[in-house]
């Protein structure tokens, strides 16, 4: 797409030249002049768009587009998708992808936040009856909306780790952490979206409506549309966590054990939150005391099994969630369960905090000045053990093929400008799961051809292709993700 240059709010000229080209009604027309103003080729405001959170490559977007209502995407979208020369568009949220996922130097980037910039108020509407949930719109950060909804007692009942990705980007992959064996990722805890397809249309969907699209925006990469609503589902908020640290030197018995945590039935589950880390050097013992306020002799202890022991040592985060109501108890359940697991004795550790700091941890985390947790050379390798029962298969995400599965997150941070070995080191990981047939998945994938794309969907591809030629017939929407060429579809 050929911009001009200029630093201030233009009309693309591109737009411009096309517009009396074809024919678009008047009411049409009057929205379109009006999403220009919109519209900006500011070399600045491009380039604050050029990377992403993993930093790892660069591409500034033709332009940025920041709407100020759903209905200006929808006429963007609509403009292109009617358009003799079809630019592609691509929704950022918060930017958190590591490869380039909302990279579109060739296109329109639409800026998000803007939605919410003036009135996040209205575009957080909590519903406090029976089964309580909260509409959110997709441009909304996850720690916004637990704000919003802790003024009701509520919460949703699953977050990610880092609650600074937006309700659409976690969407648009699944949405995990620890607490996902309860209730499943993120996507499965959506009753109802609003979606703008990329034909422009603006559709209502759930698993009653339009159900094709709800599963196919769920999981979908930004691939059927963008998402400006969510209707998330809603739990009373427990007032305090308890975190309880296990550690191991025995991979089978940590999964032994996680395993036995994500297989309680509600009746006489004590942990609301299990999640694992692995422990490869000493300064890594520093990251995972992060957020969590190991006392000094504390991390002495762990700094020497760590050194004594000869490969990783292990950890379980389990977290109790609890109120007034079922503090009496928690003490008790916790000795009693803890009897049955498999850790090091003496290796077990405990404290005590407000939920909104659990959850919010990594947020102080980087207060400590620990970037996320990534801050040493070695970084985290986290731990997430999940049931599939609680995935949607008709969802677009994909997982792999067994009843209980782990996410095995490889969060390595560059600080010593070797970017190369870690890719390299990651991708060695997954090959070596591929030559033994593993049967896993990427996770919050990047490949850059499609036959990479289709081995990932596995049998989901032929639906996902086919959702695509429905929703988005143009490829025009997320060109980063590079599943599909644009306007080569059909
Ligand atoms: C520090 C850190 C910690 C993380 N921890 C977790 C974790 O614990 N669990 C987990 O599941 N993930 C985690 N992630 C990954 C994160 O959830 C995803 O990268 C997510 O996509 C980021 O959301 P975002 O708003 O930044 O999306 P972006 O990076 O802006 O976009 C990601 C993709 O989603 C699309 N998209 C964005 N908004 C919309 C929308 N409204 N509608 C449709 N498509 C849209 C984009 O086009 C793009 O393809 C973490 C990431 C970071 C950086």
């Amino acid at each position: 797409m050929d911009f001009p240059r200029q630093s201030t709010l233009i009309v693309p000229l591109a737009i411009l030249v096309t517009f009396s080209s074809f024919v678009l009604s008047l009411a049409e027309r009057q929205k379109t002049q009006d999403i220009f103003s919109e519209i900006t080729t500011d070399p600045s405001a491009r380039s604050s768009f050029a990377t992403d959170f993993g930093n790892l490559s660069k591409s500034t977007p033709g332009a940025v587009f920041y709407p100020s209502s759903p209905n200006d995407i929808a006429t963007l979208i609509r403009y292109s998708y009617k358009s003799p020369k079809p630019f592609t568009i691509s929704q950022r949220g918060a930017g958190h992808s590591t490869y380039g996922q909302t990279f579109v130097p060739d296109g329109i980037l639409i800026d998000m936040s803007s939605l919410g910039r003036n009135n996040a108020d209205c575009r957080i509407t909590v519903t406090n009856g029976p089964i309580p949930y909260v509409d959110a719109g997709g441009e909304q950060p996850w720690i916004t909306v637990l704000n919003a909804t802790l003024k009701y007692g509520l919460t949703p009942r699953i977050f990610t780790d880092y609650l600074y990705a937006t309700v659409g980007g976690s969407l648009s992959n699944a949405g995990i952490s620890g607490r996902a064996f309860v209730h499943g990722p993120q996507i499965s805890n959506v009753y109802e979206l609003d979606v703008i397809t990329g034909t422009g249309k603006t559709v209502t969907c759930s698993r009653e409506v339009e159900p094709d699209l709800f599963y196919a925006a769920l999981g979908g990469l930004g691939q059927f549309g963008v998402i400006t609503r969510a209707r998330i589902a809603l739990e009373p908020a427990q007032k305090r966590a308890r975190w309880v640290r296990l550690f191991y030197t025995d991979v089978e018995l940590l999964m032994r054990d996680q395993e036995k945590l994500i297989s309680m039935d509600d009746s006489s589950a004590v942990f609301d939150f299990v999640e694992g880390e692995i422990v490869f050097s000493v300064p890594q013992v520093q990251v995972i005391r992060g957020g969590y306020d190991f006392s000094d002799s504390d991390i002495a202890k762990i700094t020497k099994l760590v050194t004594e022991t000869n490969g990783p040592v292990y950890l379980i985060d389990a977290v109790a969630y609890y109120d007034d109501l079922t503090a009496p108890l928690l003490d008790q359940n916790i000795h009693l369960l803890l009897e049955e697991l498999h850790y090091i004795s003496g290796f077990e550790f405990s404290v005590d905090m407000p939920l909104l700091n659990f959850l919010n941890r990594l947020y102080y985390l980087q207060l400590q000045q620990t970037p996320l947790g990534l801050c040493t050379t070695a970084g985290s390798v986290l731990i997430f053990p999940m049931n599939r029962t609680k995935w949607d298969d008709k969802m677009s995400a994909v997982t792999p093929n067994e009843e209980v599965f782990y996410v095995v997150s490889l969060l390595w941070s560059a600080v010593a400008n070797d970017t190369k070995t870690l890719v390299d080191l990651n991708n060695q990981v997954f090959n070596i799961c591929e030559n033994y047939n593993l049967g896993c998945k990427k996770y919050l994938p990047h490949f850059t051809n499609q036959e990479d794309w289709k081995k990932q969907f596995g049998n989901k591809w032929t639906t996902f292709v086919s959702r695509k030629k429905k929703y988005d017939p143009k490829a025009l929407l997320s060109p980063g993700q590079k599943i599909f060429t644009p306007l080569e579809l059909n």
